[in-house]
């Protein structure tokens, strides 16, 4: 693969960062998934606008415009061939040594971003519907900014995937704040389709907000509220969304079926907007 690294587009063996990166050191890093359909890249100015929410948050600096961004996305979706899958863009504070006062603001950011492939479209997981599990949100308190700290959803998953599932979805204070790496969306046996309101208990997904978008546009009723996993339970169906999973149906909370098990037809519906939705406005 060709990575991108400061500025140059680098084979990914000679792509390297210091031992003194803030990045590797603190974790003190910032990043953006971006997905790719055909080529072409997906909401890329919402995940944009998001990295700059980030950066404002955290104080970090980047010279790069948002067209220079998307240049360099495109030149790594060109250089790699890639079709289908997504590119990761990583912004970290720098090279310093190590220490808990942030260095000077013209310490030089670090920049990597590379593609990967990923089935999107045809995913077997989207078919089957996921098994989400539940596990206590032990997760710092400022989850609306996308950090690189993901040993504890890391931890989440693999308890999940240990109690059979393939997801957790996080629990905190009796109710869901999101998946270890989605939103998380429920419709009621009332027809209302109910996901979390933001704040900084959870990430502002940019999927998220297109799903919500497109939901309204299909008529249905929507409630931004939190739910209980109880109330997952005994949804008519649920679903989880970002940028590389879309929307992804939801089969079972905690071992329960929601519904009859299988993929509900206002999950497929929104899935197929949201896939009609990105290949239209793609870039
Ligand atoms: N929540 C968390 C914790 C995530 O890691 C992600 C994926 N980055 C999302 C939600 C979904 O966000 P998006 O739709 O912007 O990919």
């Amino acid at each position: 693969r060709t990575v991108y690294i400061n500025g140059q587009y680098l084979p990914e063996a000679q792509a390297t960062v210091s031992v003194f990166d803030r990045g590797f050191l603190m974790a003190d890093a910032i990043y953006e998934v971006c997905a790719v359909l055909e080529g072409k890249l997906i909401d890329c100015q919402g995940h944009f606008t998001r990295l700059r929410r980030s950066m404002a948050e955290l104080s970090m600096n980047l010279e790069l415009s948002d067209d220079a961004l998307l240049e360099m996305h495109r030149t790594l979706i060109e250089k790699n061939a890639l079709d289908e899958g997504l590119v990761y863009l990583q912004l970290t504070r720098g090279v310093v040594d190590r220490d808990f006062a942030y260095p000077p603001e013209d310490t030089p950011p670090t920049l990597v971003a590379f593609t990967q492939d990923k089935a999107i479209v045809e995913s077997a997981l989207a078919k089957r519907g996921a098994r989400v599990a539940t596990q206590p949100d032990l997760r710092w308190h400022r989850r609306d900014i996308k950090t690189t700290q993901l040993l504890y959803p890391s931890m989440a998953k693999m308890a999940a995937k240990a109690a059979g599932a393939d997801d957790a979805w996080l629990v905190e204070e009796g109710y869901v704040t999101e998946g270890s790496s989605s939103n998380a969306f429920i419709l009621t046996q009332d027809n209302v389709l109910v996901t979390r309101e933001l704040s900084t208990d959870l990430l502002h997904g940019i999927t998220r907000a297109a799903v919500i978008s497109l939901a309204e546009d299909e008529g249905l009723a929507i409630e931004l509220r939190a739910f209980t996993p109880d109330e997952a339970k005994s949804a008519r169906e649920a679903f989880m969304t970002s940028a590389t999973s879309m929307v992804t149906s939801v089969i079972s909370v905690d071992g329960h079926l929601i519904g009859s098990g299988a993929p509900g037809p206002v999950a497929d519906k929104l899935r197929a907007h949201y896939l009609e939705h990105s290949r239209a406005h793609a870039m």
